[in-house]
């Protein structure tokens, strides 16, 4: 893991009070904190606001926030606060003693975040200010109201392109709005015909085939799922290192290339599968979840899960690194009772207090809830992150095969929602 995204992980946990990063939000907090311009487009909800705030706190001196709305700023500033963070806010809904308490924050060069109405850019004064500030980095939040021909659109938007290049900083533009249009036109606005990075993530990954199965003869299934896509490259996720060495075997001795994958290997070793999987046809990875991080193949073609996984976060971030082109993907998550158990076991024995165990608890039973839908999962799964979806997707094992078909797993389901239950206490 890039040493950036360590530390981020540690304020996240410690300033921010959140046990990991939603999807997407890990790349953009790495690369704004690495100081690049970027575009993100995040759906409402889906966590931008910290997108900036924890990048600014890093990054050195100041980050300039702008924002539409007053009541926004405010909310953001005392949740900062609140967190032990120097933020300030500079709007026309200030008392006086609010604007003197952030003036002397700017000139003891104590604030970290200076949220600004947009208003605020047409004044000589506030150019002045930032100039003398010490500002390292720009964030545009609802960047789509510098778009004239969105309903959005706020004039004075359009003076976040000169303040850029009078403090010649990188600009982070934020908005849930994902039309190309609009995108075109933040891009020509904000970045002053630079080529930002674009981040456009939201939940949905349409071309992800997803698909649960309770296990049956596991390694007859993934053995199953691999042959039917002999040649392409995927990953098996297991839940144990051992269990990634006897599958990688089993699945060499039917015919493919397979390499183990676990924490317990040396790291020169690691490295050496990493760069086959890379650069080699057909390669299938079989890991543990050591595999992941720096993992950016985008043509990995399928995603097994041998074993259940922790919650719906690692779950999605496992299948999520099939598809990145765009291009067909297919997943297949085996589950049963006594991966539940497994689970369980490992929350309830961690380290961890109390409230974060109860959390883990949530998000495993989410991922059980979407092991065991009745209709389309990607409803669910989108469902978790805030999403709600017009239709069925169509493009799951259920809106294939509608729940009816189904009926043998009755008895699994029934010893599932028994796990579950044993898990709420
Ligand atoms: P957006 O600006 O994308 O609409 P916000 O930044 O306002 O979303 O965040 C939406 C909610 O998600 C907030 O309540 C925020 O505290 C929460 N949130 C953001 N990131 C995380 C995270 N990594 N884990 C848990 N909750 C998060
Ligand atoms: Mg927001």
């Amino acid at each position: 893991m890039p040493r950036d995204l360590a530390s981020a992980e540690a304020l996240l946990r410690d300033v921010f009070g959140f046990e990991s990063f939603r999807p997407g939000q890990g790349e953009i907090v790495d690369a704004v904190t690495q100081g690049r311009d970027v575009l993100a487009i995040m759906p409402t909800g889906g966590g931008k606001s910290l997108c900036f705030q924890l990048p600014a706190l890093v990054r050195p001196g100041l980050t300039v926030v702008i924002s539409p709305l007053i009541a926004l700023m405010r909310d953001q500033v005392r949740a900062l606060r609140e967190a032990g963070v120097a933020a300030g806010a500079l709007t026309s809904g200030n008392t006086q003693d609010e604007t003197d308490a952030v003036f002397d924050a700017l000139h003891s060069g104590d604030l970290k975040l200076l949220y600004l109405a947009p208003e605020r850019l047409a004044s000589g004064g506030t150019a002045r200010l930032l100039a003398e500030a010490g500002v390292s980095l720009i964030a545009v939040d609802e960047a789509h109201c510098v778009s004239q021909w969105g309903h959005d659109f706020r004039p004075d938007y359009l003076r976040i392109g000169a303040l850029r290049r009078d403090l010649d900083v990188p600009v982070a533009a934020f908005t849930a709005t994902a039309d190309e249009e609009t995108r075109e036109e933040i891009v020509a606005r904000l970045f002053g015909g630079g080529t930002p990075d674009v981040f456009l993530r939201g939940f949905d990954r349409p071309n992800i085939h997803l698909a649960f199965s309770p296990k049956d003869n596991p390694r007859k299934q993934i053995l199953g799922f691999a042959d039917a896509r002999r040649g392409q490259p995927g990953i098996v996720y297991c839940g144990t290192r051992a269990k990634t060495e006897t599958l990688a075997q089993a699945l060499s001795q039917d015919g493919h290339v397979a390499l183990a994958y676990h924490g317990g290997m040396d790291p020169e070793r690691r490295r050496d599968v990493e760069a086959r999987f890379a650069v080699e046809d057909g390669l299938i990875v079989v890991a543990t979840v050591a595999f992941g991080m720096g993992v950016d193949k985008p043509d990995i073609r399928w995603v097994a899960h041998a074993d259940l996984p922790k919650s719906i976060e690692a779950y999605y971030q496992e299948i999520g690194r099939s598809g990145r082109d765009g291009g067909p993907a297919e997943t297949l998550t085996l589950y049963g009772p006594d991966d539940i158990r497994l689970r369980r076991s490992q929350i309830d024995e961690g380290l961890a207090p109390p409230e974060r165990r109860i959390a883990d608890h949530g998000r495993l039973n989410a991922l059980l809830g979407l092991a065991e839908a009745q209709g389309c999962r990607r409803r669910v799964l989108l469902g978790y992150f805030g999403e709600s979806p017009a239709a069925d997707c169509g493009h799951c094992d259920l809106c294939d095969a509608p729940p009816e078909t189904f009926d043998g797993t009755e008895a699994v389901r029934k010893a599932l929602s028994a796990a579950l239950r044993t898990g709420e206490n």
